[in-house]
C-alpha cells in the first residue's frame, strides 16, 4: 500500500470483519393515521386529520430487532428509508455512525438533509441504537455515556388560565403558551396569574412568515415583565440576522430550532449565540448521534436544550429521554398531556408523565416495543391538512389570508382592532 492515500494519511483502510458480525436482514416501516392531540379537545388541534406517524424496525440475522421513528413528513420519509434500505443489508448494526455518514453520503444526489432526509436518517439510526443496547444488555443511555437524571422535566401547553391550573394540579412545571404570531399578553399575563411564579412559562409565536420584526421586538418587549422562561420562534427561522438584532433588544431568552437537522444546520444558532435553549426535534434532527453532538456544541456556549416533540409519536419520544438523561445542558422535553388515546396502544410499555417528569427507561436499548396489530388499525389516509379558515391562524381563501405576505396587513388589523377578513376583489 506504499504511496498510496492511506499510508500517507497514516491510516489503515477498513478491516474486514474476522468474526461473523451480526448482519442487518431486513428494514420494514409502519406508517399510520394519527387523531388530533388533546383527548379533552378533540376538534381544536392544528393536527387534527393529517397526523401520520413513521415507526421503522431494523431486523438482524440474530434475532435482534431495533425500532425508530422519523419525523419530517412521515409519509415521504417512509420512501426514504426504503430508498436507503438496500445500502444497510448485510451490514454490522453496531457501526452506527459509519452507517450514518454511509447513508449521509448516499443523499448527496438529493441535496443531502433537511428534515425529510433528517427524518429518515433519524427513523434508521435510532433502531440501531436499540439493537446495540439490546445486543449489549444496556439501555441506550448507558451506552451513551450514563446518566445525569433518571427522570426528565416535561412540559406541556396551555392555552387558558383554568386549562393552566389543571395542569399546575397534575404536577406540570412548566407550560407553553402558543399563538400563531402575535402573542396576547394578556393571555399569558392571565396563565401567570392562575399558576403563580413558580411555573415556567414559555410562549410560541411558531416564526411565520408575515410577522415582521418589528412585532417580534414589540411582542418581546410585552412579554418581558410576565417573567417567561423562553419566547420561542419569534421569526421565521432563516432570518438568523434578525434574531442577532432581537437578542440585543429584549431580555427574554429566545429558542429555536425545531425546523432544523444536523449538526450544520444548528451551526449558526449555536455558534452565533442566537438563541438561549435550542430544540432539535427528536425524530428529524439527525438521530440519538446527532442530538449528543447538537447538545455538545450548545453546551460550549451555555445553551440548553428542549426538544421540540410536535407531531412525533411514542418512539421518538422515549429516545429523547435516554438523549436528555446523558447531557448536562438538558432543560425539559415538550409532550402533549393528553393525547389522541393511539399513542397509549401502539406501543408497549407507555410512558406517562407523573409530576411533571418522565422515567427514562431501565431495560436494554430504547425500552420500548411497537404494537404492530394496534398500528395496523390505523393505516395512513394523508399528511399534509387543507389549510384551516378565519380565526385558526392560517390561510383563507379569496381573502387577504390567502398570502403569506399580505397576512401581515390583516393580521395586525385583527390583532389591532379591524374587523375580520375581508375579500381582495
Ligand atoms: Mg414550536
Amino acid at each position: 500500500m506504499r504511496g498510496s492515500l492511506h499510508s500517507l494519511v497514516g491510516m489503515q483502510p477498513p478491516a474486514r470483519p474476522k468474526r461473523n458480525n451480526m448482519k442487518i436482514s431486513a428494514i420494514k416501516t409502519f406508517l399510520m393515521q394519527v387523531g388530533a392531540p388533546g383527548l379533552g379537545r378533540p376538534n381544536s388541534a392544528s393536527f387534527g386529520g393529517s397526523r401520520n406517524w413513521l415507526f421503522v424496525r431494523v431486523e438482524t440475522d440474530e434475532g435482534v430487532y431495533g425500532v425508530g421513528e422519523g419525523s419530517g413528513w412521515p409519509r415521504v420519509v417512509e420512501t426514504a428509508v426504503k430508498d436507503y434500505a438496500p445500502l444497510l443489508i448485510g451490514e454490522d448494526p453496531c457501526d452506527i455512525d459509519r452507517l450514518w455518514h454511509k447513508l449521509f453520503l448516499a443523499s448527496m444526489g438529493h441535496g443531502q438533509l433537511g428534515t425529510v432526509g433528517g427524518g429518515a436518517l433519524t427513523a434508521i439510526e435510532m433502531a440501531l441504537w436499540d439493537i446495540k443496547g439490546k445486543a449489549l444488555g444496556a439501555p441506550v443511555w448507558q451506552l451513551l455515556g450514563g446518566r445525569f437524571r433518571d427522570r426528565i422535566p416535561v412540559y406541556t401547553h396551555a392555552k387558558t388560565a383554568d386549562e393552566a391550573r389543571r395542569l399546575k394540579g397534575l404536577g406540570y412545571g412548566a407550560l407553553k403558551v402558543s399563538f400563531t404570531g402575535f402573542a396576547d399578553p394578556a393571555i399569558v399575563a392571565a396563565i401567570r396569574e392562575a399558576v403563580g411564579p413558580e411555573i415556567d412559562l414559555m410562549v410560541d409565536c411558531h416564526g411565520p412568515s408575515w410577522m415582521t420584526f418589528a412585532d417580534a421586538v414589540r411582542t418581546a418587549r410585552a412579554l418581558e415583565p410576565l417573567e417567561i422562561l423562553f419566547f420561542e420562534d419569534p421569526l421565521p427561522p432563516e432570518q438568523w440576522e434578525q434574531y442577532e438584532r432581537l437578542r440585543q433588544m429584549t431580555t427574554i431568552p429566545l429558542a429555536a430550532g425545531e425546523r432544523l437537522a444536523t449538526i450544520w444546520g444548528f451551526r449558526p444558532l449555536i455558534e452565533r449565540e442566537l438563541v438561549a435553549v435550542v430544540q432539535p426535534d427528536t425524530g428529524r434532527a439527525g438521530g440519538i448521534s446527532q442530538m449528543r453532538k447538537i447538545a455538545a456544541m450548545a453546551e460550549a456556549h451555555d445553551i440548553m436544550v428542549a426538544p421540540h416533540s410536535g407531531s412525533l409519536g411514542p418512539i421518538a419520544e422515549v429516545a429523547a429521554l435516554h438523549v436528555l438523561a446523558t447531557i448536562p445542558n438538558a432543560l425539559m422535553l415538550e409532550t402533549f398531556a393528553e393525547d389522541w388515546r393511539g399513542r397509549y396502544e401502539v406501543v408497549t410499555p407507555v410512558f406517562r408523565a407523573k409530576d411533571g417528569l418522565m422515567s427514562v427507561p431501565n431495560t436494554p436499548g430504547l425500552g420500548i416495543d411497537l404494537v404492530e396489530t394496534e398500528i395496523l388499525k390505523y393505516p395512513s389516509e394523508r399528511n399534509v391538512r387543507e389549510a384551516p379558515g378565519k380565526g385558526t391562524g392560517a390561510f383563507e381563501p379569496g381573502t387577504e389570508l390567502a398570502y403569506s405576505y399580505t397576512q401581515l396587513r390583516l393580521r395586525r388589523a385583527l390583532r389591532f382592532g379591524r374587523d375580520g377578513a375581508k375579500p381582495i376583489a
